[in-house]
Protein backbone atom coordinates (compact mmCIF):
# COMPACT_ATOMS: atom_id res chain seq x y z
CA UNK A 1 0.00 0.00 0.00
CA UNK A 2 1.75 3.59 -0.96
CA UNK A 3 -0.03 6.88 0.31
CA UNK A 4 0.90 9.82 -1.77
CA UNK A 5 0.40 13.59 -0.15
CA UNK A 6 0.58 16.60 -2.35
CA UNK A 7 2.30 19.83 -0.17
CA UNK A 8 2.27 23.39 -2.04
CA UNK A 9 5.67 26.16 -2.15
CA UNK A 10 4.94 29.12 -0.03
CA UNK A 11 6.20 32.95 -0.70
CA UNK A 12 6.03 35.32 2.07
CA UNK A 13 4.10 38.30 1.19
CA UNK A 14 5.99 39.85 3.75
CA UNK A 15 8.86 38.81 6.15
CA UNK A 16 9.73 41.35 8.99
CA UNK A 17 13.27 40.06 10.51
CA UNK A 18 13.83 41.39 14.03
CA UNK A 19 17.46 41.57 15.72
CA UNK A 20 19.14 38.62 15.99
CA UNK A 21 17.70 36.68 19.22
CA UNK A 22 20.56 35.49 22.02
CA UNK A 23 19.89 32.07 20.57
CA UNK A 24 20.71 33.04 17.02
CA UNK A 25 17.18 33.16 15.84
CA UNK A 26 15.42 36.20 14.79
CA UNK A 27 11.76 36.94 15.43
CA UNK A 28 9.99 37.72 12.68
CA UNK A 29 6.32 38.62 10.92
CA UNK A 30 5.99 36.35 8.30
CA UNK A 31 3.33 36.31 6.62
CA UNK A 32 3.18 33.09 4.44
CA UNK A 33 0.82 32.66 1.05
CA UNK A 34 0.71 28.92 -0.29
CA UNK A 35 1.08 29.18 -3.86
CA UNK A 36 0.56 26.48 -6.71
CA UNK A 37 3.63 24.73 -7.36
CA UNK A 38 3.80 21.54 -5.17
CA UNK A 39 5.81 18.85 -4.78
CA UNK A 40 5.00 15.10 -3.83
CA UNK A 41 5.66 12.48 -1.70
CA UNK A 42 4.52 8.85 -1.78
CA UNK A 43 5.57 6.39 0.96
CA UNK A 44 5.49 2.55 0.61
CA UNK A 45 6.27 -0.13 3.24
CA UNK A 46 9.84 -1.37 3.07
CA UNK A 47 12.47 -2.68 4.60
CA UNK A 48 14.35 0.37 5.54
CA UNK A 49 13.70 3.77 5.52
CA UNK A 50 15.08 4.95 1.75
CA UNK A 51 14.84 8.08 -0.50
CA UNK A 52 14.66 8.85 -3.89
CA UNK A 53 14.03 11.66 -5.65
CA UNK A 54 12.09 12.65 -9.53
CA UNK A 55 12.35 15.87 -10.97
CA UNK A 56 14.52 18.34 -12.57
CA UNK A 57 16.62 19.53 -9.68
CA UNK A 58 16.19 15.76 -8.24
CA UNK A 59 20.53 15.47 -8.35
CA UNK A 60 20.37 18.82 -5.37
CA UNK A 61 18.44 17.07 -3.23
CA UNK A 62 19.61 14.64 -0.24
CA UNK A 63 19.03 11.41 0.01
CA UNK A 64 20.34 10.38 3.10
CA UNK A 65 18.70 10.93 6.38
CA UNK A 66 19.34 15.04 6.32
CA UNK A 67 16.69 14.82 4.01
CA UNK A 68 13.77 16.49 5.87
CA UNK A 69 11.31 14.48 4.28
CA UNK A 70 13.03 11.61 6.48
CA UNK A 71 13.75 13.26 9.78
CA UNK A 72 9.78 13.81 9.40
CA UNK A 73 8.96 10.10 9.22
CA UNK A 74 11.75 9.25 11.71
CA UNK A 75 10.72 11.82 14.29
CA UNK A 76 6.50 10.12 13.89
CA UNK A 77 7.85 6.78 13.99
CA UNK A 78 9.59 7.58 17.48
CA UNK A 79 6.76 9.29 18.40
CA UNK A 80 4.48 5.94 17.84
CA UNK A 81 7.29 3.93 19.22
CA UNK A 82 7.64 2.33 15.46
CA UNK A 83 10.39 1.78 13.14
CA UNK A 84 10.45 4.55 10.17
CA UNK A 85 10.65 1.59 7.66
CA UNK A 86 9.48 3.41 4.40
CA UNK A 87 10.02 4.34 0.87
CA UNK A 88 10.17 7.95 0.71
CA UNK A 89 9.68 8.72 -2.99
CA UNK A 90 9.55 12.94 -3.89
CA UNK A 91 8.25 14.48 -6.93
CA UNK A 92 10.25 17.38 -6.90
CA UNK A 93 8.79 20.47 -8.90
CA UNK A 94 9.30 23.54 -6.27
CA UNK A 95 12.90 24.62 -6.71
CA UNK A 96 15.77 23.58 -4.39
CA UNK A 97 17.16 25.95 -2.16
CA UNK A 98 15.03 28.86 -3.74
CA UNK A 99 13.06 30.70 -0.65
CA UNK A 100 10.09 28.54 -1.43
CA UNK A 101 10.25 26.19 1.57
CA UNK A 102 10.59 22.83 -1.03
CA UNK A 103 12.47 21.39 1.85
CA UNK A 104 9.59 21.99 4.30
CA UNK A 105 6.81 20.83 2.54
CA UNK A 106 8.49 17.36 1.65
CA UNK A 107 8.71 17.11 5.59
CA UNK A 108 4.88 18.48 6.20
CA UNK A 109 4.04 15.60 3.17
CA UNK A 110 6.21 12.60 4.48
CA UNK A 111 4.25 13.39 8.27
CA UNK A 112 0.95 13.02 6.92
CA UNK A 113 1.22 10.20 4.94
CA UNK A 114 3.45 8.25 7.09
CA UNK A 115 0.63 8.95 9.82
CA UNK A 116 -1.92 7.46 7.24
CA UNK A 117 0.44 4.80 6.15
CA UNK A 118 0.84 3.67 9.53
CA UNK A 119 -2.98 4.62 10.63
CA UNK A 120 -1.05 6.54 13.31
CA UNK A 121 -3.88 8.92 13.68
CA UNK A 122 -1.68 11.87 15.34
CA UNK A 123 -3.52 14.97 16.00
CA UNK A 124 -3.22 17.85 14.40
CA UNK A 125 -1.92 19.57 17.46
CA UNK A 126 0.33 16.76 17.60
CA UNK A 127 1.26 17.29 13.96
CA UNK A 128 2.00 21.07 14.23
CA UNK A 129 4.22 20.30 16.93
CA UNK A 130 6.54 17.84 14.94
CA UNK A 131 6.34 20.43 12.30
CA UNK A 132 7.49 23.09 14.30
CA UNK A 133 10.60 20.70 15.53
CA UNK A 134 11.34 19.98 11.92
CA UNK A 135 11.79 23.63 11.05
CA UNK A 136 10.30 27.50 11.09
CA UNK A 137 8.10 26.59 7.63
CA UNK A 138 7.03 23.64 8.16
CA UNK A 139 3.92 24.34 10.26
CA UNK A 140 2.70 26.28 7.25
CA UNK A 141 3.52 23.81 4.64
CA UNK A 142 1.21 21.57 6.26
CA UNK A 143 -1.41 24.13 7.19
CA UNK A 144 -1.75 26.00 3.86
CA UNK A 145 -3.88 28.97 2.64
CA UNK A 146 -2.18 32.02 4.35
CA UNK A 147 -1.09 32.54 8.04
CA UNK A 148 0.74 34.68 9.73
CA UNK A 149 3.96 33.26 11.30
CA UNK A 150 5.21 34.45 15.03
CA UNK A 151 8.37 33.53 17.08
CA UNK A 152 10.53 32.25 14.72
CA UNK A 153 7.84 31.67 12.22
CA UNK A 154 6.20 28.92 13.86
CA UNK A 155 3.71 29.71 15.76
CA UNK A 156 0.83 30.68 12.90
CA UNK A 157 -2.33 32.20 12.73
CA UNK A 158 -4.69 31.24 9.69
CA UNK A 159 -5.53 34.69 7.59
CA UNK A 160 -8.65 35.37 5.52
CA UNK A 161 -8.43 35.28 1.71
CA UNK A 162 -10.24 36.97 -0.57
CA UNK A 163 -9.31 36.52 -3.69
CA UNK A 164 -6.87 34.61 -6.39
CA UNK A 165 -3.53 36.55 -6.89
CA UNK A 166 -1.70 35.68 -9.83
CA UNK A 167 2.45 35.14 -9.74
CA UNK A 168 5.48 34.42 -11.26
CA UNK A 169 8.46 32.79 -9.64
CA UNK A 170 11.76 33.66 -11.54
CA UNK A 171 13.77 30.36 -10.56
CA UNK A 172 17.56 31.30 -10.37
CA UNK A 173 20.59 29.67 -11.42
CA UNK A 174 21.55 27.78 -7.89
CA UNK A 175 20.64 28.30 -4.38
CA UNK A 176 20.81 30.62 -1.33
CA UNK A 177 21.54 28.90 2.21
CA UNK A 178 18.76 30.26 4.24
CA UNK A 179 21.76 30.74 7.14
CA UNK A 180 23.96 32.74 4.82
CA UNK A 181 21.25 35.22 4.53
CA UNK A 182 20.75 35.60 7.78
CA UNK A 183 24.26 35.75 8.16
CA UNK A 184 24.30 38.47 5.86
CA UNK A 185 21.52 40.53 7.32
CA UNK A 186 22.82 39.94 10.87
CA UNK A 187 26.14 41.70 9.41
CA UNK A 188 23.72 44.77 7.03
CA UNK A 189 22.08 45.91 10.47
CA UNK A 190 25.06 45.22 12.60
CA UNK A 191 24.83 48.74 14.99
CA UNK A 192 21.68 49.74 13.32
CA UNK A 193 18.22 49.76 15.91
CA UNK A 194 16.54 46.93 13.99
CA UNK A 195 12.85 47.44 14.57
CA UNK A 196 10.46 44.92 16.28
CA UNK A 197 8.87 43.45 13.67
CA UNK A 198 4.94 43.62 12.99
CA UNK A 199 2.82 42.58 10.12
CA UNK A 200 1.49 45.28 8.14
CA UNK A 201 -1.84 45.90 8.59
CA UNK A 202 -2.39 47.57 4.95
CA UNK A 203 -1.05 44.09 3.97
CA UNK A 204 -3.61 41.74 6.16
CA UNK A 205 -6.47 43.87 4.37
CA UNK A 206 -5.21 43.59 0.66
CA UNK A 207 -5.61 39.58 1.39
CA UNK A 208 -8.66 39.83 2.59
CA UNK A 209 -10.64 41.81 0.12
CA UNK A 210 -8.23 39.88 -2.40
CA UNK A 211 -6.95 42.93 -3.95
CA UNK A 212 -3.85 42.95 -6.26
CA UNK A 213 -2.96 46.51 -6.63
CA UNK A 214 -2.84 47.11 -3.00
CA UNK A 215 -1.32 43.94 -2.03
CA UNK A 216 1.52 44.69 -4.61
CA UNK A 217 1.74 48.07 -2.77
CA UNK A 218 2.00 46.21 0.25
CA UNK A 219 4.71 43.35 -0.48
CA UNK A 220 7.58 44.16 1.90
CA UNK A 221 10.74 41.97 2.52
CA UNK A 222 13.33 42.31 4.98
CA UNK A 223 15.61 39.45 3.84
CA UNK A 224 15.44 41.28 0.15
CA UNK A 225 18.86 43.34 1.02
CA UNK A 226 21.15 40.21 2.14
CA UNK A 227 19.62 38.25 -0.72
CA UNK A 228 20.91 40.82 -3.37
CA UNK A 229 24.18 41.51 -1.45
CA UNK A 230 24.68 37.49 -2.08
CA UNK A 231 23.54 37.70 -5.72
CA UNK A 232 23.97 41.45 -7.33
CA UNK A 233 22.27 39.55 -10.15
CA UNK A 234 18.96 39.26 -8.88
CA UNK A 235 18.61 43.33 -8.97
CA UNK A 236 18.14 42.45 -13.33
CA UNK A 237 15.59 39.85 -12.87
CA UNK A 238 13.45 42.19 -10.81
CA UNK A 239 14.08 45.03 -13.00
CA UNK A 240 13.43 42.72 -15.99
CA UNK A 241 9.45 41.52 -14.43
CA UNK A 242 8.83 45.29 -13.28
CA UNK A 243 9.37 46.48 -16.66
CA UNK A 244 7.10 43.52 -18.62
CA UNK A 245 4.36 44.90 -16.60
CA UNK A 246 4.44 43.20 -12.84
CA UNK A 247 2.16 44.94 -9.66
CA UNK A 248 5.73 44.25 -7.91
CA UNK A 249 8.80 42.18 -7.58
CA UNK A 250 10.55 40.93 -4.61
CA UNK A 251 12.60 38.42 -3.65
CA UNK A 252 11.45 35.18 -1.87
CA UNK A 253 11.85 34.62 1.53
CA UNK A 254 15.38 34.19 1.57
CA UNK A 255 15.81 34.10 -2.41
CA UNK A 256 17.00 33.61 -4.82
CA UNK A 257 13.61 33.11 -6.48
CA UNK A 258 12.08 36.31 -7.43
CA UNK A 259 8.41 36.81 -7.47
CA UNK A 260 6.10 38.85 -9.72
CA UNK A 261 2.75 39.82 -8.50
CA UNK A 262 0.69 40.70 -11.51
CA UNK A 263 -2.97 41.92 -12.40
CA UNK A 264 -4.65 38.77 -13.83
CA UNK A 265 -3.40 35.45 -15.34
CA UNK A 266 -2.86 36.91 -19.08
CA UNK A 267 -0.60 39.46 -17.55
CA UNK A 268 1.60 36.37 -15.56
CA UNK A 269 2.06 34.63 -19.13
CA UNK A 270 3.11 37.79 -20.72
CA UNK A 271 5.39 38.52 -17.44
CA UNK A 272 7.17 35.24 -17.70
CA UNK A 273 8.02 35.32 -21.41
CA UNK A 274 9.61 38.52 -20.98
CA UNK A 275 11.35 36.76 -17.96
CA UNK A 276 12.69 34.35 -19.88
CA UNK A 277 13.62 36.33 -22.79
CA UNK A 278 15.57 38.59 -20.52
CA UNK A 279 17.73 35.95 -19.91
CA UNK A 280 17.95 36.73 -15.97
CA UNK A 281 16.78 33.30 -14.53
CA UNK A 282 16.61 29.84 -15.34
CA UNK A 283 13.09 29.40 -15.58
CA UNK A 284 9.76 30.98 -15.28
CA UNK A 285 7.24 29.57 -12.98
CA UNK A 286 3.45 30.57 -13.15
CA UNK A 287 1.57 29.78 -9.65
CA UNK A 288 -1.92 31.57 -8.56
CA UNK A 289 -2.80 31.30 -4.91
CA UNK A 290 -3.69 30.63 -2.18
CA UNK A 291 -3.11 26.83 -2.33
CA UNK A 292 -4.16 24.30 -0.04
CA UNK A 293 -1.81 23.02 2.75
CA UNK A 294 -1.18 19.27 2.60
CA UNK A 295 -3.47 17.28 1.00
CA UNK A 296 -3.86 13.13 0.90
CA UNK A 297 -4.29 12.47 -2.78
P1 LIG B 1 13.13 27.98 3.02
O1 LIG B 1 12.34 28.77 2.06
O2 LIG B 1 12.26 27.18 3.99
O3 LIG B 1 14.23 28.72 3.71
P2 LIG B 1 14.41 26.83 0.75
O4 LIG B 1 13.24 26.67 -0.15
O5 LIG B 1 15.31 28.00 0.53
O6 LIG B 1 13.89 26.82 2.23
P3 LIG B 1 14.96 24.03 0.51
O7 LIG B 1 14.56 23.71 -0.89
O8 LIG B 1 14.04 23.64 1.59
O9 LIG B 1 15.32 25.58 0.65
O10 LIG B 1 16.39 23.37 0.71
C1 LIG B 1 17.41 23.87 1.51
C2 LIG B 1 18.47 22.79 1.70
O11 LIG B 1 17.91 21.76 2.52
C3 LIG B 1 18.89 22.10 0.43
O12 LIG B 1 20.00 22.71 -0.16
C4 LIG B 1 19.18 20.66 0.85
O13 LIG B 1 20.55 20.50 1.15
C5 LIG B 1 18.41 20.48 2.14
N1 LIG B 1 17.25 19.55 2.07
C6 LIG B 1 16.91 18.65 2.99
N2 LIG B 1 15.79 17.99 2.64
C7 LIG B 1 15.39 18.48 1.48
C8 LIG B 1 14.29 18.20 0.63
N3 LIG B 1 13.38 17.26 0.91
N4 LIG B 1 14.19 18.91 -0.50
C9 LIG B 1 15.10 19.86 -0.79
N5 LIG B 1 16.16 20.15 -0.03
C10 LIG B 1 16.32 19.47 1.10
Amino acid sequence: MSVTVRVPAKVNVQLAVGAARPDGFHDLANVFLAVGLYDEVTVTAADELRITCEGPDADQVPLDHTNLAARAAQKLAARHGLAPDVHLHITKDIPVAGGMAGGSADAAGALLACDALWDTNTSRAELLDICAELGSDVPFSLVGGAALGTGRGEQLRPLEVGGTFHWVFAVADGGLSTPAVYAEFDRLTEGVEVPEPLASQPLLDALAKGDSTALAAALSNDLQPAALSLRPSLAGTLAAGTAAGALAALVSGSGPTTAFLTRDAPSATKVAEALLASGTCRTARLAASPAPGATVL
